[in-house]
């Protein structure tokens, strides 16, 4: 699928281009960021889900930490769910010094009990 500028009618080699070469125009880019689609937007992770990646972000903290930071920075995620990503990463933080802590006890038993 090809442009045309709308002066002068040639054809436009990049769809990005935000002036026509041919006659120096300017030219509106077809693609340019479009305003935020309010449909497209990602709804918030339903409660079921939420708890689940809550306590899987528990056991294994880089799956919350990962997920909240890629859904914290998506800019289609809702507010809901972005508050919901942040959640996750700050669950994920707090889960990998639990984790360290109960590792570190875990290990404290076993080197009594040898
Ligand atoms: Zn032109």
């Amino acid at each position: 699928m090809s442009n045309f500028c709308p002066y002068c009618g040639s054809a436009l080699a990049n769809p990005n281009q935000v002036i026509c070469l041919k006659c120096g125009c300017a030219v509106a880019p077809t693609n340019r960021a479009r305003p935020i689609n309010y449909a497209d937007l990602q709804e918030p992770w339903n409660g079921g889900t939420f708890v689940l990646f809550i306590v899987l972000t528990l056991f294994v903290p880089l799956v919350g930490i990962i997920l909240g930071a890629i859904n914290l920075s998506s800019a289609k995620n809702s507010e809901k769910r972005r508050t919901q990503a942040l959640t996750l990463l700050i669950i994920g933080g707090v889960a990998v010094f639990i984790n360290t802590f109960f590792l570190f006890v875990f290990f404290l038993i076993l080197s009594q009990m040898a």
